[in-house]
C-alpha cells in the first residue's frame, strides 16, 4: 500500500519599511537560517518548506492539515520551532502504520538565492524523517519575476510525498 500527499505554503515578507537592520534580517528554510534583508512574516518561526512539507505528509494519510494540528491562535505555538512540528507530525505518519518512501520539495522565490544552503536543507529535514538524504529532493526555482514570488513578495513552496505501509518492506 502506498499514499501520496502534496502540500503547498506561502509566506509573506515583513514590510521592509519596518525592519530597522537588514543585516540582522534572516529566512528560516527546513530548519537553515539563510541572511536575507527582511524576514518573513508568520506566528511560528516561518519556515515554508517545513509547512509544505508536513502538509503533505497529513495529506497523505488525510489526517487534514498542520492548521488544525497547530492551531495559530494557540499561544503555545507562537515561535515555534517547525522542526518540533514536523517531528511531531512524522510521529503520526509512523503511529498509522507509514513511512517516508521520498519527498519531493520545490521552493518558489527569486531571493534568497538557495543553492549553497541546499545541503543544509536536505540534511536537517532527512534527519527529522528518519531517512537518507538522497530520499529527499529540494529544488529552487524563480518565476521569472512574475506574480508575487517574483515581486519579492513572499515565497511559495509546494511538497510531494510518497508513504509506503511499513509492514510491506
Ligand atoms: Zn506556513
Amino acid at each position: 500500500m502506498i499514499r501520496i500527499g502534496q502540500g503547498i505554503d506561502v509566506h509573506a515578507f515583513c514590510d521592509p519599511k519596518d525592519v530597522i537592520d537588514t543585516a540582522e534580517q534572516f529566512v528560516t528554510l527546513a530548519g537553515v537560517n539563510i541572511p536575507h534583508p527582511v524576514g518573513l512574516l508568520a506566528h511560528s518561526d516561518g519556515d515554508v518548506v517545513l509547512h509544505a512539507l508536513a502538509d503533505a505528509l497529513l495529506g497523505a494519510l488525510a489526517l487534514g492539515d498542520i492548521g488544525q494540528h497547530f492551531p495559530d491562535t494557540d499561544e503555545a505555538n507562537a515561535g515555534l520551532d517547525s522542526r518540533v512540528l514536523l517531528r511531531h507530525v512524522y510521529d503520526l505518519i509512523i503511529k498509522k502504520g507509514y513511512h517516508l518512501v521520498n519527498a519531493d520539495i520545490t521552493v518558489m522565490c527569486e531571493r534568497p538565492k538557495l543553492a549553497k544552503h541546499n545541503l543544509a536543507m536536505r540534511t536537517n529535514i532527512a534527519e527529522d524523517l528518519n531517512t537518507q538524504i538522497d530520499n529527499i529532493s529540494v529544488k529552487a526555482t524563480t518565476t521569472e519575476k512574475l506574480g508575487f514570488t517574483g515581486r519579492q513578495e513572499g515565497i511559495m513552496v509546494s511538497a510531494v510525498v510518497l508513504l509506503t505501509q511499513t509492514d510491506n518492506v
